[in-house]
């Protein structure tokens, strides 16, 4: 059977445009990883789930993906932390991989197929310059430690085909900063000379030193698609130089496109004037994790396209947990009604969306869509309350969250009692307390549909003379308890 085709849009290409791959039905995908010198932050969690949406929905296409992410162990930053710590930059790595692993597991990524490390690749990236230096695209620089190994941006005349930035105008801008061996600003190092201290390999006719960091992933990318890449990814951040650099290294050295497909996912900016104090320390994500949980983060993102900026604020983490708690409900509600049959009733026109849940997923990895079309047809569900209707929105998306977005998984009353515990530890407020306040809320949604509009208000001005935050949406209402200035 024929795959479906799937849009994706294309950094390099600047366009939206069908997935293309070298060999039918499988797909070579390789991402940028962490750099292993400290705890994640938030942003980074989003570009190893914007991997996960784009690996899990091309595998519940029908293809095979063959993906690797790659650990960046031996850094300066890394060897900076060592020294400020007085241990091994190995043992940074290791413990800050272990985290970040951790972490993913508890956002439910499914793990690469290969997660190569840097120091495992030394021997390949040595390949790697060895020839660009034979080409001429790479040369050699005394330093007062030893030599360094530069790229020559200036010979590869493609210089900055992803970014779409010409060297020309770079040029111009740019300069050697005190202490660089290089002969031009743009030029970039593939080798370094080891400063006294510092881990170092052995690199013959050049001597001691480590690799720069842009080398890694074209030395990884050979090692493990020798046949080629079909998709290369990352963070919008990682264009220029990262990428461009890439580029530059593996099409110079190996006289063929790096990849094909560039997917880039876009970047977080947290308002920080508006998110409270309480919420203040939730940027490192093993935080988030601990106070939000781990799906409220996934269903943030995808609830956003992969490629768009989001805007981190306190109210959008409280109406994303919120509706976490609503979709448990939502799946028990369609648990209970699965064996009914519904084949015979009229579905409301909004149920017609649920249709195109794939569709959505296909065009360009729009999870934010289908999550739309999930919800539009979910208020429907409350409003009308047939059991034929719980059991057709259950048949139609319960498989994409669980097979796609990897998210209510977990057994409802579990999954419900978590978040409500989370959240009286986080507002410290008694239980009972809390069971009140979503009894009154409950009872000002029914006045509403009752269209009992001044007694629901009352409801609601009671709640906030007690000290109480209500938030309304489209989804219903969340509450909270606002941090005292
Ligand atoms: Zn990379």
């Amino acid at each position: 059977m024929a795959l479906p085709t799937i849009l994706l849009t294309n950094t390099l290409s600047a366009r939206k445009e069908p997935l293309k791959t070298l060999k039918e039905g499988v797909v070579n995908v390789y991402m940028c990883g962490p750099t292993v010198y400290g705890f994640t932050h938030i942003g980074n969690a989003r570009a190893a789930l914007t991997g996960d949406l784009v690996v899990r929905t091309l595998e519940y296409a029908g293809y095979k993906v063959r993906f690797a992410r790659n650990v960046t162990d031996i850094d300066d930053k890394i060897i900076k932390k060592a020294q400020d710590e007085s241990r091994d930059a190995r043992s940074v790595a290791k413990e800050f991989e272990a985290a970040y692993d951790s972490e993913l597991a508890q956002l439910a990524v499914r793990r690469p197929d290969f997660i190569p490390h840097a120091t495992e690749h030394v021997e390949g990236m040595h390949a790697i310059i060895r020839g660009l230096m034979t080409k001429d695209f790479a040369y050699a620089a005394d330093t007062p430690f030893g030599k360094d190994v530069y790229f020559r941006v200036e010979k590869f005349k493609p210089y900055g085909k992803l970014s779409k930035r010409n060297p020309d105008d770079m040029q111009a801008g740019a300069r050697i900063e005190v202490g660089e061996a290089k002969q031009s600003p743009l030029d970039f190092a593939l080798w370094k000379a080891a400063k006294p201290g510092e881990p170092s390999w052995n690199f013959m006719d050049v001597g001691e030193g480590r690799p720069g960091w842009h080398i890694e992933c074209s030395a990884m990318i050979h090692a493990i698609f020798p046949e080629g890449l079909d998709i290369h990814m990352g963070g919008l951040d990682l264009i220029f130089p990262h990428h461009d650099n890439e580029i530059a290294q593996s099409e110079a050295a190996f006289d063929r496109e790096l990849a094909p497909q560039w997917v880039h996912n876009g970047l977080l900016t947290i308002q920080r004037e508006k998110m409270s104090k309480s919420l203040g320390n939730i940027f490192r994500t093993n935080d988030f994790l601990e106070q939000f949980g781990a799906e409220t983060l996934k269903l943030i993102y995808l609830q956003h396209h992969y490629r768009s900026p989001i805007d981190f604020s306190d109210e959008a983490i409280l109406r994303a947990e919120a509706l976490v708690e609503r979709l448990y409900r939502a799946k028990t509600k369609a648990l209970e009604h699965a064996h009914v049959h519904y084949g015979h009733i009229e579905m409301p026109a909004a149920f017609k969306n649920l249709d195109k849940l794939d569709e959505c997923l296909f065009d360009d990895f729009n999870a934010a869509k289908a999550i739309g079309h999930v919800l539009g047809a979910l208020r429907i569900c409350h409003k009308e309350d047939k059991p034929e209707l719980w059991s057709a929105w259950g048949h139609a998306c319960m498989k994409i969250f669980s097979r796609v977005f990897g998210l209510l998984e977990a057994d409802p009353t579990q999954a419900i009692q978590a978040i409500r515990a989370r959240r009286l530890s986080r507002m410290k407020v008694t239980p009972e307390l809390a069971e009140r306040v979503d009894l009154e809320l409950a009872s000002r949604e029914e006045l509403r549909k009752n269209k009992q509009f001044e007694e629901a208000d009352k409801v609601r001005q009671r709640l906030e003379a007690e000290g109480f935050q209500i938030m309304d949406g489209p989804d219903g209402a969340c509450w909270t308890v606002p941090e005292k200035p």
